[in-house]
């Protein structure tokens, strides 16, 4: 039975991952420090054989006994307020953590994905964005000590890919979303789906031109699945290229919650990317992958999950903090 380590697995996409490769047939180390994870995403998992889970900071030594075949490392907070709140932990998981993960795969001979972002791009002045574009990121910003540390990360994989010989998979993950999405975390989908579901208004920060191109879950552990897989060593775009603005992106909400509430519009974040769309040319060539779930359901099904979620659960505001964020 293969082994495959995967960090951040109480997380987001961790937990999706940790279950794509359970019905794999791997045998699964879920690792989490639980600082933004949350182990309801992998309570299920608990009483399986094939599955375990190490409570470890993997920007500390990272150990694990006996053979292993996969690393693929996902801890990391990833929405902007949580980078406000906890940016030294942020630049750490990126960097000491993916140097740690890379001295581990050397040792043991396994192959390594790392989950890279599109924030690597900033604030793009190349549009849709191909894996050759370089990027406009402010180092000094809220956002930079999540996209420096992914652009670190990315280096640091390259230069044990090219000098030591580690078997390196690189994915730039473009906005994703779907079930086990921290409600209150911040980010777009979960901020509107709760504000209807709580019966507020939705806020949209700036005039709301600015785009998104989001992408479902299962698309998502799909496209990682099969890099992972896959020969290819330089940087692969997974997400779904179908571009929205936030202020369109709001009404949709409206018309899918039924909510009576109105779009109310607030400060835009510093840095906040005007326009983000994959160019996936090289997802589909090389992986032969591409997005299957549209947009109107893949938000139904999240929106199912959202409300399927105990009442007190729309009012554990984890951030109240949105002011230092803003300009
Ligand atoms: N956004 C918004 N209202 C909210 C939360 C986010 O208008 O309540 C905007 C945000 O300014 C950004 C977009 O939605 O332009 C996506 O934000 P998110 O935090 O989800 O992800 P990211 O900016 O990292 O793509």
């Amino acid at each position: 039975m293969k082994k495959i380590l995967i960090t951040g697995a109480a997380g987001f996409l961790g937990s999706h991952l940790c279950d794509k490769f359970i019905k794999e047939g791997f045998h699964v180390i879920g690792m989490d420090n639980l600082i933004t994870g949350d182990l309801k995403n992998i309570d299920h998992l608990f009483g399986l054989e094939q599955f375990e889970f190490h409570h470890h900071d993997v920007s500390k030594f990272v150990h694990v006994s006996g053979k292993l075949d996969y690393i693929l490392h996902f801890a990391s907070p990833a929405s902007p307020i949580d980078y406000l709140k906890i940016p030294i932990q942020t630049l750490k998981v990126g960097s000491l953590g993916t140097h740690n993960l890379l001295g581990l795969a050397k040792d043991k001979g396994a192959r390594l994905l790392i989950a890279s972002t599109s924030e690597v791009y900033g604030d793009p002045l190349v549009h849709p964005q191909t894996e050759e574009y370089y990027g406009n990121v402010n180092p000094i910003g809220p956002r930079g000590v999540y996209d420096e540390a992914k652009r670190f990360q990315e280096a640091i994989t390259m230069a044990y890919h090219t000098y030591h010989n580690v078997d390196t998979r690189i994915v730039r993950i473009f906005n994703t979303y779907g079930p086990r999405m921290r409600l209150n975390d911040g980010r777009v989908i979960p901020a509107f789906i709760g504000q209807a579901l709580r019966g507020e208004d939705l806020t949209v920060f700036g005039d709301g031109s600015q785009t998104r191109s989001f992408c479902y879950v299962d698309d998502q552990v799909d496209g990682i699945y099969r890099l992972l897989m896959s020969d290819y060593n330089l940087p692969v775009n997974i997400g779904n290229p179908n571009e929205i603005t936030i202020a369109d992106f709001a009404e949709e909400i409206i018309k899918l919650t039924g909510t009576d509430q109105k779009v109310i519009y607030k400060d835009l974040p510093v840095d906040d990317p005007m326009q983000r769309q994959p160019n996936i040319t090289k997802a589909r060539e090389i992986l032969g992958w591409e997005p299957k779930v549209d947009r109107a359901e893949g938000l139904k099904i999240t929106y199912e999950y959202f409300k399927s979620l105990p009442e007190e659960t729309l009012y554990q505001q984890e951030h109240k903090s949105f002011e230092k964020y803003m300009k």
